[in-house]
């Protein structure tokens, strides 16, 4: 184990905050019955359940009778989209129905679209996106069919940093009476976000990304958005989601976004002035290399790089020798590395996309993480890269 530990992999996921661990801690023992049950013990627990729903709903511009607790981001993804598609295809009696997403997508959303297909039987289209990772709303809107009834496009991309205009685009699927969804799962920690001023019907997050803890999501899903439960049991959650609620992680993920709402004000201008003196940084000291994903529409606290001729995950090893946690885009498979998705997409050639690597600013990091990255970093691309010459 290295002397020093530095955590740069926020967007991966966060450290819980002290006050959210102990809002949680009642719900943990003491008030431990099911929120289902009518007598005391469950409506203790289910008073504690109705005030995160309001808790969650009131950060977002929702009701509190719109937010639906579920176990991750993954599933609040898999119930929006599965869940509007087919309600929306039934209600509007077509036959197969057409859904629209992008390649740039985490794969919660990327193999449920896939899977809507192949399982389903709707025509899906994955919309193109520039080197920066934008999607242009005139593809969008010339990829909307009559019989589109949902479009699933993310607020932040987790892998590149790049942010969507995701009001533009949600308005240009309504007036094509589009149903349309959003992965915000990387944005509470940094952006604001309004249900309304996004005009979105669906969104998904997840609270282990805003210091929150791992095993619960949340799904808004706006008032008469058409909607099947694809999980199916009892009543819980207004319908919409069976099985016995996480009463604890619940409180945690109201907690962690009352948390997020005070804390973000002050650290999203102070994690963008990180990340761009890490940016600088990295581009100065390292020959060929380069930044990945918007320049400027990016998510503060979030620099991702190409390093050319670098085997990504050699390098995050390299670095975690030295101690520091970041995170790369390569998916390696057998031995056999394979450039992202997301970054073939964006059309990086091979040579570079395999040597990508995420570094992604929390709370608590600092402007002595930053430069000790960059005091390291740089040979550490230079020990890879000569490792990499050797076996040749
Ligand atoms: N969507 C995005 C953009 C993510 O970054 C992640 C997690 O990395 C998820 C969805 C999945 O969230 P969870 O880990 O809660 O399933």
């Amino acid at each position: 184990m290295p002397e020093r530990r530095i955590y740069l992999d926020n967007s991966a996921t966060t450290a819980m905050a002290p006050q959210v661990l102990a809002a949680m801690q009642p719900y943990l023992n003491d008030v431990y019955g099911n929120a289902s049950s009518l007598h005391s013990f469950g409506r203790d627990a289910a008073a504690a359940l109705d005030e995160a729903h309001s808790v969650v709903g009131c950060a977002m511009g929702a009701r509190a009778s719109e937010i639906v607790f579920t176990g991750c981001g993954t599933e609040s993804d898999n119930l929006a989209i599965r869940g509007i598609a087919l309600a929306a295809r039934r209600q509007r009696g077509f036959e197969r129905g057409h859904i629209i997403s992008t390649a740039t997508e985490h794969h919660a959303v990327e193999a449920t679209v896939h899977q809507m297909h192949e399982l389903f039987g709707f025509d899906i289209t994955m919309l193109p996106v520039d080197d920066a990772g934008c999607v242009a709303a005139a593809d969008l809107r010339r990829a909307i069919r009559p019989d589109t009834v949902l479009a699933s496009l993310m607020l932040a991309n987790n892998e590149v940093g790049t942010l969507l205009p995701i009001r533009t685009l949600a308005d240009l699927c309504h007036e094509h009476s589009v149903l349309f969804h959003t992965d915000a799962v990387q944005a509470p920690a940094y952006l604001p976000l309004d249900v309304n001023e996004l005009h979105v019907d669906a969104l998904a997050l997840s609270a282990h990304k805003f210091y929150g803890p791992k095993g619960v999501g949340v799904l808004y899903l706006r008032e008469g958005t058409p909607y099947l439960p694809t999980l199916t049991g009892g009543g819980h959650e207004r319908g919409r989601r069976p099985g016995t609620v996480n009463v604890a992680g619940a409180v945690g993920a109201a907690a962690a976004m009352k948390y997020v709402m005070q804390e973000r004000i002050v650290q999203a201008p102070r994690l963008c002035a990180l990340r761009d003196r890490m940016i600088a940084g990295v581009l100065e000291r390292v020959p060929y290399a380069r930044l990945s994903g918007h320049p400027t529409e990016r998510l503060p606290g979030h620099a991702s790089f190409l390093f050319k001729d670098v085997d990504g995950e050699s390098l995050l090893m390299s670095l975690d020798v030295e101690g520091f946690a970041v995170s790369t885009g390569s998916a390696c498979t057998s031995g056999d590395p394979e450039p992202s998705p997301v970054l073939t997409a964006m059309g990086i050639p091979r040579d570079w996309a395999l040597g990508g690597l995420r570094i992604t600013l929390g709370y608590h990091s600092t402007e002595a993480d930053v430069d000790a990255l960059l005091e390291t970093l740089p040979m550490c691309v230079d020990r890879v890269r000569r490792a990499a010459l050797e076996m040749l």
